[in-house]
């Protein structure tokens, strides 16, 4: 399906006289028998009105345009992006570059790694040579990530996060050079926007096992160049696993931005908030993060009732309650989480306003003072039906609460 797919925009592109290659991931992907199902292609000419032809024939479904002359396709399960062959100058180190259409070779130049820097044409009179100018195959055999030019990481130090993600996800290694490069190069992270430097965060964390890129990243002295420098908790592969267990349900990467920003102060989270423009979710949820760790003590004294467990933590994301049920080092604390995770947090009663009103109950804060009594009561236990239920809202209704005042968070 995908060849066909491919070979109808060889012959198109054939047509307008263009010229097509498959480059970048998937072609490393190919070539170490890896799947990969984004699909990237370099026209040598104008990308977009080649899509635009694609999509014109019905094959395929154009869905976006964007800057620098480049345009996404789908079919079927694959994505297609075609761009336009660029060649590219950096005016300053961590500026974005300056683009201008070139040639493949030049699109080669312009990459990041040797093994991200090969190409398969496509074009009806070379199809599927292998175009390997900065000798990738060589260094994919000898398992090596290695820049195209000493220049690289300075130029983009977004390249240092790139080389970590992926010699750790082939377990591959610097080449010397490289490693002498990027080392000297950290400072140069400094030049570049929070914006950048928090999507390739966001694709480590995307990574299956990203405990070891992040645990790489913190021995490089990456992470303290970021900012983190509490350092990364020697528990983070086992954090991380837990992170990952089915039954969480706070989302990846929120849950491990909460894990990583653990060990921090409030102060230091806001500077790193601040720093990488986090957005709205994963701010609050690191937040809640903190704020819960330092009232931990409160879910530590002893025979707290289920009712008051669920009144310290309903008001927090469940990230951040997971987070501290995954780092948290208090016995205690940890087990009262876990029944809130598991248990208190599903629980409902089973009256709701409009059965109250049957009851002669009218809508108003009383209305809601016996919903919140009966729910306590369900999460205590002391009612397990409706019909007990029943009971308690018209006792209660008499003026015979004797229900427990909610400890209240601090
Ligand atoms: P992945 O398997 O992680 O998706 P990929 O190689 O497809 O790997 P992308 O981030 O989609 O990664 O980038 C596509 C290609 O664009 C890369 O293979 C690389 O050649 C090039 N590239 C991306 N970012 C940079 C960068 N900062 N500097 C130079 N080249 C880059």
């Amino acid at each position: 399906m995908l060849l066909e797919l491919v070979a109808d925009i060889s012959t198109l592109a054939a047509g307008r006289s263009e010229r097509v290659y498959l480059v970048g991931g998937v072609v490393r992907d190919l070539l170490l028998g890896y799947p990969n199902l984004d699909i990237d292609l370099v026209v040598e000419g104008d990308a977009v009105g080649l899509a635009r032809g694609l999509a014109g024939t019905g094959k395929a479904k154009l869905l976006a345009r964007h800057h620098f002359g480049t345009a996404t396709l789908k079919h079927g399960e694959f994505t297609v992006d075609m761009a336009t062959a660029r060649k590219e100058t950096y005016a300053r180190p961590g500026a974005l570059p300056e683009v201008a259409p070139g040639t493949i070779r030049d699109d080669l130049a312009r990459r990041d790694f040797s093994i991200n820097a090969m190409a398969v044409a496509l074009s009806p009179d070379d199809h599927g040579e292998l175009i390997d100018l900065h000798g990738g195959r060589a260094d994919l055999e000898q398992r090596l990530i290695r820049v195209l030019h000493p220049g690289s990481f300075r130029d983009d130090a977004t390249r240092i996060l790139r080389g970590v993600r992926y010699e750790q996800r082939l377990g591959f290694e610097f080449e010397v050079q490289t490693a002498g490069l990027l080392r000297r190069d950290i400072p140069m992270l400094d030049t570049i926007s929070g914006d950048r430097i928090r999507n390739e965060l966001e694709l480590i964390l995307d990574e299956k096992e990203p405990e070891y890129a992040i645990r790489r990243l913190d021995d490089l002295g990456v992470l303290p160049r970021l900012g983190l420098t509490t350092g990364v908790s020697d528990d983070i592969h086992e954090m991380f696993r837990e992170a990952r267990n089915p039954s969480r349900t706070g989302k990846l990467p929120t849950l491990y931005f909460c894990l990583l920003m653990y060990p921090t102060t409030v102060d230091e989270l806001e500077v790193f908030i601040t720093r990488f423009n986090m957005p709205s979710g994963p701010s609050r949820a690191m937040r809640d993060t903190l704020h819960l760790k330092n009232s931990l003590h409160l879910l530590q004294r002893p025979s707290l009732k289920p009712s008051q467990v669920y009144g310290l933590l309903q008001e927090y994301v469940a990230p951040a309650i997971e987070a501290n049920a995954i780092a948290s080092e208090s016995t205690a604390a940890r087990g009262n989480l876990e029944l809130f995770l598991t248990e208190l947090r599903h629980v409902k009663s089973s009256l709701n306003g409009e059965d109250l009103q049957k009851l002669g109950i009218p809508p108003g804060p009383e209305m809601g003072r016996i919903l919140r009594a009966l729910h306590r009561a369900r999460l205590d236990g002391e009612v397990v039906n409706r019909i007990d239920e029943e009971r308690l809202a018209c006792s209660l209704l008499a003026g015979n609460d004797n229900a427990e005042p909610q400890p209240q968070r601090e």
